[in-house]
């Protein structure tokens, strides 16, 4: 390790012991109604965590040179919440305390609102007004629901193409985004940047705050997070690329990797509408993981595919995490875990008591192998669920001990367009189809190239269609007829002028698991 990078592990964890009370209100009793220089709403709005009666609406001040004598005050914000686009009709009123220790974030859970219902928001600070954001509750537990339209994204790292699929799926009319992680990058890759991150890779939680700032400042995103609420999911890149609960790649002492996943989290939850689960005064073990329900249409879980899971089988001593491997005995060790054993239990008993019409598992990576020939067997991608066969295997038997039929997962962080057939056995014609499986590529991260694309694709009869060339979202559609998918793609996301065309649709009839191209 080099000296510097020593002293700022060093400042990261005097830094996140100093915030553990971090989440106790705020000590404010007067607030100064400052006259703002630049606005500082500068990294946007954004609601998340629709329910059928409440949201959370976020926001984060930032702080011009001019504006910074107020920077170490508590600052109140106030926020309104409208029933019409023309902010005459104010339904609610409320007053957040924030200041530095929170990054001055705005979090407000929004309570006590109606079910399948159009809200605007907008927050102020002094003089200083925010953009106006629009958001929707989810329909109430019992209510029959014609449509549930999800933009189904990941992957958007920022110096490698324009935020171009943010600004069609802001024009979308959906019931909310569902972002599966890598929503931002702690790498580079300067060799395939059209832009730059600023600063270098972060590891203190001033420097992701840093990484988080830049990509929020991005207008396109911001649209996103403005037109619809927020659905979030982590995977890897938010902290640092293949990490496996307290491992990363260098094999960093855990204590350490501990410290700067805890400034991660932290700067996460410090930029995203989510809330911080049952452990509220410690982001350093966030827990994501949650269920919602859309009515009587369906259940979405969303799963927590990095924080609890087992290290990769058979590492590399040198540089860990992902990688191909061959006659890894380690794949078959049954205690090996993706989820760990309180999600796992938690997402069996969830699903199997699920009675709504549409089960979607969205988690942040793929199921279906991607396995090709060896020399000798086959060579496995152990970073996704190839890499931990056996609690994929225990995942997809909670479906059929359940006798569950309408199964649909959904997933990112491959960078492919993916929809798959879900087996006990995958790739066994024998072996029955007990759920189906639609993955999005990224919004900019790169591809695979065509040769191992077409490779994976031949050499996988589960996968349906496989394709790694395009960037963009998938826009799922469901009814109670079918689950659609939607693959919206362009090969050029460096040009703002690049629209998005259809790549492939594909849908799952309701009865019938396995998707059909359409
Ligand atoms: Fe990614
Ligand atoms: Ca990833």
């Amino acid at each position: 390790m080099k000296r510097r990078d020593f002293h700022q592990l060093l400042q990261g964890s005097a830094m996140a012991l100093a915030l553990s009370p971090w989440m106790k209100d705020v000590a404010a009793t007067e607030s100064k109604l400052h006259a703002w220089r630049a606005n500082p709403f500068a990294l946007g709005i954004a609601s998340g965590r629709p329910r059928a009666d409440s949201i959370v609406l976020w926001t984060r001040l930032l702080f011009s040179q001019e504006d910074r004598a107020v920077e170490t005050e508590a600052l109140r914000v106030d926020v309104e919440v409208f029933a019409d686009a023309n902010l005459k009709r104010r339904v609610q009123k409320a007053e957040v305390f924030t200041d530095a220790y929170r990054a001055h974030s705005v979090h407000l859970h929004v309570q006590h609102l109606k079910p399948s219902t159009d809200y605007w928001y907008r927050f102020r600070q002094g003089d200083a007004y925010s953009p106006v954001g629009h958001t929707r509750t989810a329909p109430a537990l019992n209510a029959d629901v014609r449509e549930l339209r999800i933009a189904l994204s990941s992957c958007q790292h920022y110096e490698q193409g324009q935020y171009i699929a943010h600004a069609e799926i802001a024009k979308q009319k959906l019931d909310f985004v569902l972002f599966m992680g890598d929503y931002i990058y702690e790498s580079s890759n300067p060799q395939y940047a059209i832009r730059k991150h600023s600063g270098e890779e972060p590891k203190t939680l001033a420097q992701y705050r840093e990484r988080y700032e830049q990509y929020k400042r991005d207008p396109m995103l911001q649209a996103a997070h403005a037109a619809h609420p927020w659905v979030l999911m982590w995977d890897d890149h938010e902290v640092v690329n293949d990490y496996a609960n307290d491992q990363d790649r260098q094999y960093t002492d855990p204590q350490q990797m501990l410290l700067r996943r805890a400034a991660a989290y932290q700067a996460y939850f410090e930029h995203q509408p989510v809330l911080l689960g049952p452990d509220k005064d410690n982001p350093a073990n966030m827990r994501l993981y949650e269920q919602l329900s859309w009515g009587k249409l369906a259940d979405v879980w969303t799963l927590d595919c990095r924080q609890y899971r087992s290290a990769q089988a058979c590492r590399d001593p040198v540089r860990g995490g992902g990688r191909m491997v061959v006659q890894c005995d380690e794949l078959s060790d049954s205690t090996r875990t993706m989820l760990g054993n309180e999600q796992e239990r938690w997402i069996t008993d969830s699903l199997s008591q699920s009675k709504r019409q549409w089960k979607l598992v969205a988690q942040a990576t793929q199921i279906s192998s991607t396995s090709i020939p060896a020399p000798v067997g086959r060579s496995y991608w152990n970073d996704a669920w190839d890499g931990y066969p056996e609690a994929r295997k225990r995942l997809l038997q909670t479906v059929v001990d359940a006798k569950l039929s309408n199964v649909v997962t959904l997933g990112g962080d491959v960078h492919c367009n993916v929809a798959a057939n879900l087996r006990l056995e995958p790739n066994n014609p024998q072996s029955p189809i007990v759920a189906s499986e639609f993955v999005t590529t990224s919004i900019t991260s790169r591809g695979l190239g065509d040769k191992p694309a077409a490779l994976i694709r031949e050499s996988n009869s589960d996968l349906l269609h496989y394709r790694s060339d395009e960037r963009g979202y998938g826009l799922i559609t469901v009814t109670s007829k079918e689950a659609r998918c939607d693959f919206r793609a362009t090969k050029f996301p460096a040009g703002s002028e690049a629209g998005l065309k259809t790549q492939a649709s594909y849908v799952v009839k309701s009865g019938k698991p396995g998707p059909q191209a359409v």
